[in-house]
């Protein structure tokens, strides 16, 4: 399929064109139309392989069109990835493909050098799709600067990095927070045992890509 027939908003799809993307990579295929699906994904994905994309375009499909009916501005998306350079790398993919929809889509990126005031400023926008670190999202909700009632789409890039880096008991911390409901996806370069354990602390039984 191309990207205009895997299901995503004309918006997106317009962005993407913009980017002279010819076609979707192999985990774009796979993970799209699951993620569209409201489906629970693990997948095995590196860097270079457009794992980026796959998980930043059908979270912002599925915000724009709530935001259709509902433009009521909550945050929908919670991205945790384990350093700042992967952090500023998403933020800037998702700014891309929000090129055409810039009024509808509000983006914040949290990280460990990001100051407590500059951060409460960030997240009183209400922003739609919050970036972070797993530190610095669990400092911000447990501080009652973000609020992730209304969550939709928990997505962990780097997975197997998250927890070798020592985040588990943000991790830990963070799932307590979430609503029942939440679409968990996550990108790993393997499939290690500390996948487990992150399965195991996001209770969830999601669809395996080993691709
Ligand atoms: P990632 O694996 O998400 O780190 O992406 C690696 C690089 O591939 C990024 O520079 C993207 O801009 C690029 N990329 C992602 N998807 C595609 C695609 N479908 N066609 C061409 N380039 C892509």
């Amino acid at each position: 399929p191309s990207f205009s027939e895997l299901g995503l908003d004309p918006r997106l799809v317009q962005a993407v064109a913009k980017q002279s993307f010819e076609k979707p990579t192999l985990v774009q295929r796979k993970a799209i139309p699951l993620a569209l699906d409201g489906q629970d994904v693990l997948c095995k994905a590196k860097t270079g392989s457009g794992k980026t994309a796959a998980y930043v375009l059908p979270a912002l499909s599925t915000i724009l069109k709530r935001k259709a009916t509902n433009p009521t501005p909550f945050t929908a998306a919670l991205v945790l990835v384990p350093t700042r350079e992967l952090a500023d790398q998403v933020y800037k993919t998702i700014e891309q493909f929000s090129a055409f929809c810039t009024k509808d889509i509000q983006v914040a990126k949290l990280t460990e050098n990001v100051s407590d005031a500059v951060l409460r400023s960030l997240l009183a926008n209400v922003p739609d799709i919050v970036v972070a670190t797993p530190a610095r999202a669990w400092h911000s909700v447990n501080s009652s600067a973000l609020s992730l009632d209304k969550l939709q789409h928990l997505i962990l890039d780097e997975a197997d990095l998250v927890l070798s880096y020592g985040y588990d008991e943000d991790m830990e911390n963070i799932s307590r927070s979430l609503p029942k409901g939440v679409q968990t996806i996550m990108m790993s370069a393997t499939l290690s045992a500390e996948l487990e354990t992150l399965k195991g602390i996001l209770c969830r039984n999601p669809t395996l890509l080993d691709l």
